[in-house]
């Protein structure tokens, strides 16, 4: 569904990310971990066309990102990379001025071209799904973080994206309200839904991604099923960061 090929990327003079090699196939979730500064929020933002980059090529489905497409801002190329990947921030990022139901109706209308029933139909499909049927008519400031995190989700998958992106979802939320989230993604998970998650919680990478990543550097330092990289850590920034990760 996703593939990688030896990706660079540079911020002036900073080689942020030096040649990474990714492929996610459909129904598999890959889930990143590694110390800040390491370049996992950036590969993100590469995977769906929200940063230029300098060398390598990254395929989505049948669509091409590289350095050229990327730097000309090819718009017609980026928004369909864009309905296929979707993207989950730390931040929720809804829009304050709609409610919880229209929040996940907006892009469906606007952008599919969705009839207004159905696309009210099947927002309130999504929000019964993350646990949210009780909220339709509610304003985001009155939810909690986690019920908003759960809105954003319930909002990206109305626009049936093949993919899903995560950047570190739960790591504005209090332990309760994580777990809220978790348990969703899971949920996305078990259901077949290809996803890529950064995160902070290694329970989840354990216990849900099919493989895991360890970035550092720049480098995709190690990567494989959670058994191996989390019971056999074979290079030193993985053994030092679980180690420091498990406290
Ligand atoms: P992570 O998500 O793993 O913490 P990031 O992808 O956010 O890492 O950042 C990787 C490196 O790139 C860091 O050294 C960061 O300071 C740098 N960086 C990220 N964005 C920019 C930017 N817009 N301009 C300059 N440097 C940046
Ligand atoms: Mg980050």
């Amino acid at each position: 569904m996703i593939a990688v090929k030896d990706l660079w990327k540079r911020h002036g003079k900073l080689d942020v990310l030096r040649g990474i090699s990714f492929d996610v196939p459909k129904g598999e979730v890959d889930a990143i971990i590694g110390p800040s500064g390491g370049g996992k929020s950036t590969f993100l933002r590469c995977l769906n066309g929200l940063e230029p980059f300098q060398g390598g090529v990254v395929r989505v489905g049948e669509l091409t990102l590289t350095p050229e497409t990327t730097a000309r801002k090819d718009a017609r190329l980026l928004e369909a990379v864009r309905r296929k990947v979707g993207f989950v921030f730390q931040q929720f990022n809804l829009f304050p001025h709609l409610t919880v139901l229209q929040n996940c109706t907006e892009a469906p209308l606007r952008v599919l071209g969705e009839p207004p029933d159905i696309a009210a139909a099947r927002a309130t499909a999504l929000l019964q799904r993350v646990g949210l049927g009780e909220k339709l008519q509610a304003w985001p400031r009155d939810l909690s973080g986690g019920q908003q995190q759960r809105v954003a989700i319930a909002r990206t998958l109305a626009m049936r994206p093949e993919v899903i992106l995560f950047d570190e979802p739960t790591s504005a939320l209090d332990p309760v309200m994580a777990g809220e989230v978790l348990a969703v993604m899971s949920d996305l998970a078990k259901d077949g839904q290809t996803m890529v998650v950064v995160t902070h919680s290694m329970q989840f990478a354990r216990q849900v991604a099919t493989r895991v990543h360890v970035f550092a550097g720049g480098h995709d330092v190690e990567h494989g099923p959670p058994a191996q990289v989390f019971g056999d850590p074979q290079h030193e920034v993985t053994k030092s960061f679980l180690k420091i990760a498990a406290h």
